[in-house]
Formats: structure tokens, sequence, C-alpha cells
């Protein structure tokens, strides 16, 4: 399998090179040069597989030689063992053919570990082999920074550093990134906001000698195979439904594209799916484009669905690709004009689209109503970000013979004041979320600086 840039000016590489690269040279992102389909009698045979079995068929026509097939079958188990609930990903039903597909299950308690504890290990895995080291920097504004410290600590080959910013994070989010003691991981607070952290890891990949020196590398949401680690969980969800058999309409809070454009690819790949809906919450330009045909950004308004908060959603390039009939240079003009605030799709584009997803958006006041709604309904606790999916999933047809599974994206206990605000309930915190408030914490702040900031990487990676 090769994959190839959305932006066209990018060599095509194997599995091993879109994993060490993450963005393409040409600024694109990697996308497989051609779908490997799943034939309808083998996605019936993988009904009752295990989490694993599945995501090995599922994953294995994705690697090519970059794994032995017994290679990648230890790469899953060591992966999915850090998901404790035994279903990996349980459905849980909430009403009439309406199910929560939990993905919080993981050790940092949202969906992003299931890709991360994969993707963590065929990075160690690939760099051991190639008597390797790579330093992998990254900024948080919560979720993904625990993640990506949570999956790469104690691995040998790979130092990990996150910037946050300081004091714009939840407390249980700092602690979850600086409570673990491994030397090869480190949080860093930034004297600044999101936004400055994320402008000093583009300074720091800007900088060629210093990029070559430490051999930087990324784990962000466009990185090809985190894609493909939860194409997965849409297959498992699937099957346990009835697919082949019967379809399923799935509803994904959204908010880089990453995990909604996932489910694209197992359509694609043959996984019966009726719609893909795109749930948004305030920011919703998906949902504006989709109906208007523009593309036009806003102000990011915070939100209770912190995750959620973006305007630039980075992976929906790759499906715009092929809305334009995988035409790089209507790609790079479109990412031009994206610069000046926008552009506009051509009406085949839009009709794409509409082909295969469908997008609703949800406000604060209804958020918070749905988790008053769903609690009363089921007795279930649901976070807010879930929450934006399920009252999207509710105004759908449930009787078209579909199911409809809406994605549990996070833990309710990661938002305890959201929740509270919402249904006066405190949401039970999770044994290891327990154990991991008690321990005690390494702090390291630094200035809003690149310089003193590759000081301290230079010094404290390993050659
Ligand atoms: C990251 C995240 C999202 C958004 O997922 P994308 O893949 O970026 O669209 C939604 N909910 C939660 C809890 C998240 O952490």
């Amino acid at each position: 399998m090769r994959y190839i840039s959305t932006r066209g000016h990018s060599p095509a590489l194997d599995f091993e090179g879109v994993l060490l690269s993450g963005l393409a040279p040409d600024g694109g992102l990697y996308v497989p040069e051609d779908w490997p389909i799943i034939a309808f009698e083998d996605i019936a045979n993988l009904r009752g597989a295990s989490y694993v079995q599945t995501a090995f068929q599922i994953i294995n026509p994705y690697v090519g030689d970059a794994f032995s097939e017994d290679c990648l079958r230890e790469l899953l188990e060591g992966a999915y063992a850090h998901i404790s609930h035994e279903a990996k990903c349980p459905l849980v039903q909430l009403g009439d053919n309406l199910f929560l597909c939990e993905l919080f299950h993981g050790p940092t308690l949202a969906f992003k570990d299931f890709a991360l504890q994969l993707v963590s290990r065929m990075f160690d895995t690939v760099l051991t082999r190639l008597n390797k080291r790579c330093v992998i920097i990254g900024a948080t504004s919560g979720d993904t920074g625990s993640s990506a410290i949570e999956a790469f600590k104690g691995l040998a080959a790979v130092d990990v550093f996150i910037l946050y910013p300081e004091g714009k994070v939840s407390e249980i989010q700092r602690k979850q990134m600086t409570t673990p003691s491994e030397s090869n991981v480190q949080a860093i607070a930034i004297d600044g906001n999101f936004d400055d952290c994320q402008a000093l890891v583009k300074g720091l990949f800007g900088d060629g000698q210093f990029r070559k020196s430490v051999n930087l590398a990324a784990i962000n949401s466009i990185n090809w195979a985190r894609i493909v680690a939860q194409i997965v969980y849409y297959f498992y969800a699937g099957i346990a439904l009835g697919a082949p058999q019967r379809k399923v309409t799935f509803v994904v809070p959204t908010g880089n594209f990453g995990d909604v454009y996932a489910g694209y690819c197992a359509k694609l790949m043959g996984l019966p799916i009726e719609h893909l809906v795109i749930a948004a919450n305030q920011n919703d330009i998906l949902y504006r484009t989709l109906n208007s045909g523009q593309y036009q950004l806003e102000e990011v308004v915070p939100s209770i669905s912190p995750s959620m908060d973006i305007q630039v959603s980075s992976n929906f390039e790759r499906v715009l690709f092929d809305a334009c009939q995988r035409n790089s240079q209507v790609i790079v003009s479109k990412m031009q004009a994206l610069q000046k605030g926008g552009f506009d799709l051509t009406e085949n584009e839009q009709i794409y689209l509409k082909t295969y997803f469908r997008a609703g958006r949800c406000s604060e006041e209804e958020t918070r109503a749905e988790i008053l709604n769903t609690h009363r309904g089921s007795g279930h606790i649901i976070c807010p970000h879930t929450a934006v999916g399920v009252k999207i999933a509710r105004e759908l047809d449930r009787t078209t013979g579909a199911s409809v599974v809406s994605l549990a994206t996070a833990h309710p206990a990661k938002f305890p004041d959201a929740v509270r605000d919402a249904c006066g309930m405190n949401p039970a915190l999770p044994e290891m979320l327990a154990k991991t408030l008690e321990q005690p914490e390494r702090i390291v702040a630094m200035p809003n600086s690149q310089e003193e900031l590759k000081e301290y990487i230079r010094t404290r990676s390993l050659p």
C-alpha cells in the first residue's frame, strides 16, 4: 500500500514513511492510493470476533511490509490491553434503536487512547528496528496531550514533550499530564495560550537544523496511522449490530474531523453505513459548509465541549481531495484561499460530500439539556461532547432499519463541572483517575520562548 499527498508535490511513501512523517513536506496530508475492500463474507465472518481480531483484519492491509502479521498482532494485543473494558468499545442502549458506543475506557478516558496506544507502539517498533530515536513534540488544549504522554511513557526510542497553556487546562487534564514519572515524557506549562503553544511547535518544525538534529516527529491527528486505528471501532460496533446484513448510522462529535473521517474510510472499505453524521457544537463551520457550499472561517467561541472548539478541521482536506476527484491543484488553491478566510465548493463537490455526510449542530443550552435528558431517560451520565452527538442522533429518523450509534468520546468524569451544572450529579470517578489525582506532579514551566524551549529539548532528549 502506498500513500500520496493531497497537495501532489511529495513523493509517495509506504506505511513506515507516513507513520514517521505525519504531514507531507508539501503541506498536504497523506491518503492511501486506493482503498482496501473487506468483502461482504469477510465482514460477516468477523461476527463474534474479538476487538483485536477485528483490528487485525482492518489494519493489516494498510501496513504493508512495515510489520509482519505476528508483529502486528503483538502490537494490537499490547495496545488494547490498556483499554480496561473487556469489549473495548461497549455498546449501550439509550432508546429505541439508539445506541452509545463508549470509547472512553482507555487510560486517559477519551477516545484518543484507541489510536495513540497503538501508534506509540508502532513508532517504538519501527525506530528500534532502524536503530534511531526521535523527539515528539505537540501542543495540547487537553485530551491529546495526556493521551500521548500515557501512550509513549516508558518506550525506549521516543522522547515526548507536550506543551500546554499554563492555567488553561482543567485540573484533571493537567494531572494526567504531570503525574507520569517516566523520564521520556514531559509536559511543559507555557506562559501563554493554546495558540502560543501551537506557534512554538510550528516554529520548531520550521527550524530545519533543529528538526534534523533531534529527529522531530508529530503525532497530531493528521497522522495517517491514527486514522487507521480509528476505523476499527466502526466495524466492531457495526458488526455487533448486524452488519453487513444491516446498515448502521454513526453520529460523531467532531472537531478536527479525524474521527468522522475514519468512519468514511470504513464505508469506502465496505462497511454498510447508512449515514455519517458530523455533530458540531456552536462552532459549526462544517454544518454551515455542508449546507451552504462555503467554508468560511469565524472566531472560535469557547464551549463546554472544548475538544470540538475548532474552525480549521485539518482532516477535512482528505475528504475534500476525494470530493474534487483527487485533483491536488484544486486542493492547493482552496488551501491558499483558506489563508485569507475561506473557500467555495463546486456543486459537484458539495454533492459528493452530501452523499457521504450529514451534519447537525447543538447549542450550549441544548447540550446541557441533553445531559439531563439522557440521565433521566436511561440513568446514564454522558460528557458534554457525547451529549452534542446524542442530541443530534435523537432527531434522526430511527425507523429506516439502520441502527443509530452515537460515539461517546470522553468519560463524564473528565468534565465534572459541566456535568454537575447540567444534571446536578457528580459523575463517579473511575479508580484509575482517582489514583492519578493523588500522585505527585512534575511541573515544568517555561516562558513563551522558542530558544529556551529548544535548549530544554536538546539537553533533555537522548541523541
Ligand atoms: C478530540 C475529541 C473530539 C473531536 O475529534 P476529532 O477527531 O478531532 O474530530 C471529540 N470529543 C472528544 C472528547 C475529543 O477528545
